[in-house]
């Protein structure tokens, strides 16, 4: 029997959560009645919690937890003429946040942008890192068809503090990763807990191995990024749902009250929107849809990996599909881009 395998009763449920607060402030996806995008439908946030029942654990949440870590809009620092101060640390005490092991693997690819990209780490995104902890849901089927997490190896993960798994019956199980944590579950059962992985989707997607920029210009050349031009409107909800996108912006909010004092703030921003290129003088690089879409594919599949060599940016959490408006499924067009890439090579030989 492991000494970190445990079984928490119903019961005991608040227990834990007094528990785990002693040292962490928990979060997690909870149901926001009404608050999705259409009528009479529900937004599933990650929210700090008040008790472990409301976690919707049944479900995919509608944003990722990369919030967590990089939220939708922040103050870096304030300023006056001639000084700045930077904003503190906005958890005060370690987090601990319920997550799924796609949206764990999707962290490198934060950590890509935020601390390897160039000379300097980002000191906003290190110090809220090390804050946060991950408590794995357990997920060992496909939450819904547009999940792929097979296909990117994002399916399973051993990053995680501790892993739960929710039991029909309202109970836990719970395997403990972190042995300095043991003290925590002083008085709850040991039980052993085999945590289970999802083995396949219903959906596979054939990532293309783009050899070289020769190849990536001729796919971004070919004719099948026309169909986007029509379907795509540019609204970002692909990019700005993506457990992997990093896109943002920063703005100088100035005071009224006085306009030499202000505050600069980081917000998230798309590549799939409208004047996202727009640099000074009023020249653009991607002027079209299709250039935006086009952009964002290949950004993902190949020139990410080209710069970082951790392969495509992405870990087939499916939410830009399910976010489309427009019912544009990126894992359709990846495919499309494979078939390309293979008539490409194939017309090279004859
Ligand atoms: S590209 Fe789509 S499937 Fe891949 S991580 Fe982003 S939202 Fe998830
Ligand atoms: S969500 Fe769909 S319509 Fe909106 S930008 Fe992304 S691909 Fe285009």
């Amino acid at each position: 029997m492991s000494n970190f395998d445990y079984k928490i009763a119903t019961e005991d449920k608040d227990k834990l959560f007094m528990s785990l607060s002693k040292e962490f402030d928990l979060y997690g996806p909870i149901r926001e009645v009404r608050a999705g995008r259409y009528c009479d439908t529900d937004a599933i946030m990650y929210r700090k919690l008040k008790n472990l029942d409301d976690i919707e654990y049944k479900e995919k949440s509608t944003y990722s937890p990369k919030e967590m870590l990089t939220p939708f809009t922040e103050t870096l620092f304030y300023f006056t003429e001639d000084s700045y101060t930077e904003t503190s640390e906005r958890y005060k005490k370690p987090v601990l946040v319920f997550v799924r092991a796609c949206d764990i693997n999707a962290i490198k690819y934060l950590d890509d942008m935020y601390l390897k990209n160039g000379n300097a780490e980002d000191v906003f995104y290190k110090r809220r890192k090390k804050m946060v902890h991950y408590a794995l849901m357990e997920c060992p089927n496909s939450l819904d068809q547009h999940c792929f997490c097979v296909s990117t190896n994002s399916n399973k993960t051993d990053d995680f503090t501790l892993a739960v798994r929710f039991n029909d019956d309202n109970s836990l199980n719970l395997k403990l990763n972190d042995e300095s944590l043991q003290g925590l579950f002083d008085g709850f059962t040991n039980e052993d807990f085999d945590l289970k992985f999802p083995e396949e989707n219903d959906f596979t997607v054939e990532f293309p191995e783009i050899k070289d920029n020769h190849e990536a210009n001729l796919i971004a050349n070919d004719s099948m990024w026309d169909e986007y031009q029509a379907r795509c409107i540019g609204c970002g909800s692909c990019t700005t749902s993506c457990s992997t996108c990093t896109c943002f912006t920063t703005r100088d909010i100035v005071y009224s009250q006085n306009t030499n004092v202000g505050e600069r703030r980081r917000t998230n921003a798309s590549c799939m929107t409208k004047d996202f290129d727009l640099v000074a003088g009023g020249g653009k690089f991607r002027t079209t849809i299709k250039d935006r879409y086009r952009y964002k594919i290949l950004h993902k599949i190949y020139a990410h990996n080209s710069r970082f060599g951790d392969g495509a940016m992405c870990v087939g959490c499916g939410r830009c599909s399910s976010h489309c408006p427009q019912l544009i499924s990126y894992p359709e067009t990846i495919n499309k881009v494979s078939k390309v890439l293979n008539t490409i090579r194939e017309n090279k030989e004859n």
